[in-house]
């Protein structure tokens, strides 16, 4: 691996590397050992980072044509596809992803590269039909410097959906990455300033939420904001975008269900049902949390997802084991906490962690849990750790009555064999994306993703993502 990589007490802004005199530890959550540190940025980096990101925008990034903008971007592409191997190791050591897990957010990384490369010369205005004697038509601009506030859970895939899209659409970004994985993060920028990105394009501020995440998203020279995270930073950030009259994007959790009806096709449904609960260690805001089965099928859904269950290997990430540890101690003690509360409830089965995984890695056994009525805790609040609950449904009312009966409404999975009730619920379920007989579909790069309700507003992934990361002109012009 690249040993610049490892050089990560520096930040990046206007195109150098510098180092801001203080840091933070980075973690092995595998192991819970100290490997290296970060800069800890504050308000002062990020004041330097939003006037680079300015600059940039008077000088050689805001000069770019679509076009240009484009090949710089499919150029970045190209480079992380080509070191994806080594940032999905990187990746692996700093955040506990299995290597499996962490190649796909690589690769993931570089086809947003590659997909908002193709966009960026793709999104066009109108002509509007208006009174005689006028031509009126519309452009599609950039905000202006866009921050980038993001998780520790998919690093790379959100680095690739919001700053791709931004950079498209010709903004200049500056991006505060986790404190609890910023290795990525600040890879991605050398290697976007290997691929010729200019300077000030993109600027990375790593540090603290409270410190670097609090100065960017109140600092009047940001115009857009895109924020990946908790339910409860998320409405901090609405309440600071509101004194700069901001837009933003919030991309926050959720209690996604999948609903398998008794005529589903089990043999298919069973690897989606199981997968979305436990990846990344069930830290994924899409994460299917909730498994609605109709009564029919009920007994046999549960037997064969407790079988899963108790195959589920946990271990070192770098061993790519089917599921890691959480990403922190912290996050270690949420999830045990939430197990805690549901005592009530049945253990159907749980995964084991392997022998020889170091005492101090923040391992959590994958838990399968039965019992809830759909209003208890843990069937209504976002666990962000490997846990799902089962919960047994009558009829397509119930059913749609539970997917929508909590605060959240992110992602839903219908599994029927049935077209039309598939077309039903589609329609019935408060999401922002519905997979019919599917889970997740590949990634879905090109698919738009966002909530309603707790799991917040605005869209990225997809061309989508380039409206929201652009502001409409109209211009009139009267010629007589
Ligand atoms: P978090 O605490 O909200 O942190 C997210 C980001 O915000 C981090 O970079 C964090 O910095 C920063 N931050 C914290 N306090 C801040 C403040 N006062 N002002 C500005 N920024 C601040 O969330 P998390 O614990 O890292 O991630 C887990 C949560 O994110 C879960 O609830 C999950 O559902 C949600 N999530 C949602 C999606 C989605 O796409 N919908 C994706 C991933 C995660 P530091 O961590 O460095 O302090
Ligand atoms: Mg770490």
């Amino acid at each position: 691996m690249d040993k610049a990589w490892f050089d990560t007490a520096q930040y990046l802004i206007g195109g150098r590397w510098l180092d801001a005199g203080a840091h933070l530890p980075v973690v092995n959550p595998s192991t819970g050992e100290t490997m290296g540190q970060i800069v800890h940025c504050g308000a002062l980096q990020v004041d330097a980072a939003v006037a680079a990101a300015q600059s940039a925008l008077s000088g050689e990034w805001g000069a770019m044509t679509a076009a240009e903008r484009g090949r710089v971007l499919t150029r970045i592409g190209v480079l992380v596809a080509q070191r994806a191997e080594e940032l999905a190791q990187l990746e692996a050591l700093d955040v506990g992803k299995p290597l499996r897990q962490a190649r796909a957010d690589a690769i993931a990384l570089a086809r947003y590269c590659e997909f908002y490369g193709g966009a960026a010369d793709k999104l066009m205005g109108e002509t509007i039909p208006y009174q005689n004697g006028y031509t009126v038509y519309t452009l599609r601009e950039p905000h202006g410097v866009t921050g980038h506030i993001i998780p520790w859970n998919y690093p790379m895939q959100i680095i690739g959906r919001s700053v791709g899209a931004a950079l498209a659409m010709g903004n200049a970004a500056v991006l505060k990455p986790a404190e609890d994985a910023s290795l990525t993060a600040l890879a991605f920028g050398r290697i976007a300033v290997d691929a010729g990105l200019p300077p000030g394009a993109l600027n990375i501020v790593p540090g603290l939420g409270a410190e670097a995440g609090a100065a960017l998203s109140a600092h009047p020279g940001v115009r857009h904001l895109s924020f990946t995270g908790s339910v409860g930073v998320g409405r901090l950030i609405q309440q600071t975008a509101a004194q700069n009259i901001v837009p933003v994007t919030l991309e926050l959790g959720g209690k996604s269900p999948q609903i398998v009806f008794d005529d589903a096709d089990l043999d298919r449904a069973l690897p989606f049902l199981v997968n979305a609960g436990v990846q990344n260690a069930g830290q994924t805001c899409s994460a299917a949390s909730r498994i609605l089965v109709q009564r029919g099928v009920y007994d046999a859904v549960v037997a064969r997802m407790a079988e899963a269950y108790g195959a589920l290997r946990v271990g070192p990430a770098v061993d790519d084991y089917d599921v890691g540890p959480l990403i922190s101690a912290r996050q270690r003690k949420v999830v045990t906490g939430y197990l805690e509360r549901g005592g009530d409830l049945t253990v159907a089965a749980r995964g084991r962690v392997v022998d020889g995984a170091a005492e101090g890695g923040f391992y959590v056994p994958p838990t399968l849990l039965i019992g809830a009525r759909p209003d208890h805790p843990l069937a209504q609040e976002e666990i962000f750790g490997p846990v799902q609950v089962v919960i047994p449904f009558d009829d397509e009312t119930e059913a749609v009555q539970i997917a929508n009966g909590t605060d959240y409404g992110l992602v839903a999975g219908v599994w029927t064999e049935n077209g039309g009730r598939a077309m039903r619920l589609a329609r019935a379920v408060r999401s922002g994306q519905v997979f019919l007989n599917n889970y997740g579909a590949g990634g879905g790069v090109e698919l738009p993703f966002g909530g309603s309700g707790l799991s917040g507003h605005g869209r990225e992934k997809g061309f989508e993502a380039l409206y929201g990361f652009s502001v409409l002109k109209t211009v009139a012009a009267w010629h007589g």
